[in-house]
């Protein structure tokens, strides 16, 4: 690496196709930043991330023309990696770049005002030429990468991660909050457009997970604490009690007709029961029982030796904490499907007949609760007329509901008709829709086999409102928008295809592991396109549902693509962290403390025997909280200390 003396400034303006160029003017710009003292270079291009643009700026570093580069481009969540890596390329320390947001905060938020935009970018380029005067040659950290990795859910996404890993050797932890693995797709009956047994392709699945040396699989276990950074995060697992010996229990089931405790079924949705005492279905795994403690009524009878031959009942049975350590995380925490309550015109909980799309799914489910028969819930009588309505919770944007696309719910309500209509022929089915999305592989083929094949109507409109006559039948008033008609259909059920919602538990989740959320509340992705997996918290991946919604197959891509994108870290052994962290000047420190209560990452350690406190820099995430709160003025952070911030606000003070 080149020695730093004075500064000696490359700068480099693109115009980003006509993203930038369109709105500011490049040679005024070009002639503005010349005439700033340092700047020996200015150029331009049309797209200064393209090989031609990078070799620009390389070409200057290695001829020695210059010393620190600026780029007055995009966002540097976009390209500052890229930019730092051909300095670096060039033989310069990859920290004396900055970069400029000419177009973000720029030309696109002043897109009627080129003199306005033009002004902005102007400041821009001084600020982030004024920092570059002052930067200081960084070092990177190297820390060493657990080759282990922790999977939060158990769902299809989670658990295909998890094979992917344990596959090729990494220890896994796959933790799931329930008592069994499986999620949602448990509950479905076939799978669109292949019309596969849901069960069949999920079942020898979750028997692989169980049986793969690999594989730790926590189930009814939660994540309670996340400590540490990328290769070597400290996980706290609650492990919920069962109150049943999990290894003496065989399975057998002998406990369930003697318990005298009936509730609800949460995996039929409440269409059947099931005892105090029980799993979740009956391909569950593991296959262990577990009591519902919040039902169960201690009456002692499962306890019973004659009931319950191997002993396994464990009313003492208290929660336990299990402390790991890996290298990376997977969240893959799934959905909960809308609930259409709120949605008062459609009548779901006033109405028997009106039924949830996940209802109906069990409804069709050979072990569901109607055994593959679906009947209508307020007399169990086989429907002659069924109608859906699409997008219930979904695409909403003045009323409840959710403004995205649930992605999912078009083809599944096409495959239900369609299974409806296999069973009963002679029944008239109908899907009221506002637009079809069938975009998948083989979807548009399956959409318009079921329309000419099936006689299935699909009707344009979204139901304004619906009522229930005398024989609980269904009256739905609805525009057809395609013949402009106003439409009054009586059915005998409908069923509401709702959208899909972030799983409730992502929010806690999200915080323990510092993860952003998107608007519509799924986790977001460290860049939509680029890096569609990756979260801004180095070392964790998102897989499914918990990104945003998705059918299957994609969910499974994504899965495959976090496991491998975990894999490819731990591979490496160790990886290299950004010196962003802080410092402390010890001579300046009193010792007060007051630094180390404030740190979110626990990364400040206290000296008692020079009473001085003292950062981690593996654990320091750069956060800040600890340096205005410092009464000596003890802490400055490496990248963004106070000289190099002073010297921006004082060339806006200055202007
Ligand atoms: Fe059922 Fe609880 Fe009685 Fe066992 S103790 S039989 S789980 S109610
Ligand atoms: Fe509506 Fe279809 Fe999108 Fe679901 S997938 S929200 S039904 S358009
Ligand atoms: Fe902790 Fe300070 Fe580092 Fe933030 S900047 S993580 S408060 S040491
Ligand atoms: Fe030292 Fe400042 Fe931390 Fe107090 S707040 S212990 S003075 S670094």
């Amino acid at each position: 690496m080149m020695e730093i003396s004075t500064s000696k400034i490359g700068v480099y303006i693109c115009h980003c196709g006509s993203n930038i160029s369109g709105i500011i003017n490049i040679d005024q710009l070009k002639e503005f930043t010349s005439k700033i003292s340092d700047v020996v270079i200015v150029k331009d291009h049309k797209f200064m991330c393209s090989d031609k643009g990078q070799k620009l700026i390389k070409n200057d570093i290695e001829s020695g023309l210059i010393n620190r580069v600026v780029v007055a481009a995009c966002s540097p969540r976009m390209h500052e990696f890229t930019f730092r890596i051909v300095c670096e390329d060039g033989g310069l320390n990859p920290f004396l770049f900055e970069q400029a947001n000419i177009r973000e905060h720029a030309s696109w938020v002043n897109l009627h005002d080129p003199i306005g935009a033009f002004e902005v970018a102007k400041d821009h380029i001084n600020m982030a030429i004024a920092k570059a005067k002052e930067l200081k040659p960084l070092k990177k950290l190297k820390v060493n990468v657990e080759p282990s990795c922790l999977i939060i859910g158990g769902g299809i996404a989670g658990m295909n991660a998890a094979l992917d890993l344990a596959n090729e050797g990494y220890q896994v932890y796959l933790v799931e909050k329930n008592p069994t693995i499986g999620g949602h797709m448990a509950q479905l009956d076939k799978t669109f457009p292949t019309m596969d047994c849901s069960a069949c392709i999920l079942s020898p699945r979750m028997v692989d997970i169980a049986r793969n040396k690999n594989i730790t699989l926590l189930t009814y276990s939660e994540v309670v604490d996340v400590k540490g950074i990328v290769g070597n995060f400290n996980i706290k697992i609650m492990k919920k009690p069962h109150y049943v010996d999990q290894i003496k229990c065989t399975g057998c089931g002998s406990c369930l007709d003697p318990c005298p405790v009936v509730c609800r079924n949460e995996f039929d949705l409440g269409m059947t029961s099931r005892k105090a005492i029980y799993i979740p279905f009956p391909q569950a795994v593991p296959e262990q029982y577990t009591i519902d403690m919040d039902k169960c009524i201690k009456c002692g009878i499962c306890a019973d030796p004659k009931v319950c031959e191997p002993e396994a009942i464990k009313f003492e049975d208290k929660s336990e904490f299990l402390e790991i350590k890996v290298g990376t995380i997977i969240v893959a925490t799934g959905w909960d499907l809308y609930d259409p309550t709120e949605l008062k015109q459609y009548g779901y909980g006033r109405f028997p007949n009106v039924i949830s799309s996940l209802q109906m799914e069990r409804l069709l489910s050979s072990f569901g609760p109607l055994l593959g028969n679906p009947a209508r819930p307020s007399d169990l009588k086989l429907p002659q007329n069924v109608a859906f309505l699409q997008c219930v919770g979904s695409r909403y944007y003045r009323e409840g509901g959710n403004q995205y696309c649930s992605r999912v719910c078009c083809m599944y309500a096409t495959k239900q008709a369609r299974q409806y209509k296999e069973k009963h022929p002679n029944t008239e089915v109908y899907i009221f829709y506002i637009d079809i999305r069938a975009f998948g592989k083989g979807y548009e083929e399956f959409y318009e086999s079921t329309q000419r094949e099936y006689g299935i109507r699909y009707i344009r409109g979204r139901i304004a409102e619906v009522l229930e006559d005398k024989e609980k039948n269904i009256i739905i008033r609805s525009e057809d928008t395609l013949s402009q008609q106003l439409i009054e259909l009586k059915v005998n059920m409908l069923v509401l295809s709702c959208g899909l919602e972030p799983n409730i538990d992502s929010a806690k989740i999200g915080s323990l592991l510092s993860l952003q959320k998107s608007s519509d509340g799924f986790f977001m992705e460290a860049h939509p396109k680029l890096r569609p997996i990756d979260t801004l918290t180095e070392g964790v991946f998102i897989a499914g549902v918990a990104q945003g919604p998705k059918d299957i197959p994609d969910t499974v891509a994504q899965a495959k693509g976090a496991a491998s994108g975990a894999s490819s870290l731990m591979r490496k052994g160790e990886i290299e962290i950004e010196p962003y962290y802080a410092i402390i000047t010890e001579h300046l420190c009193s010792g007060c403390k007051i630094c180390q209560s404030l740190c979110p990452y626990g990364a400040i350690d206290f000296n008692e025997y020079k009473k001085i406190a003292k950062i981690n820099p593996i654990l320091c995430k750069g956060c800040g909280t600890c340096i205005p709160a410092c009464p000596s003025d003890a802490i400055e952070q490496n990248h963004f200390t106070s000289y190099q911030l002073n010297s921006i606000i004082n060339i806006l003070k200055n202007k």
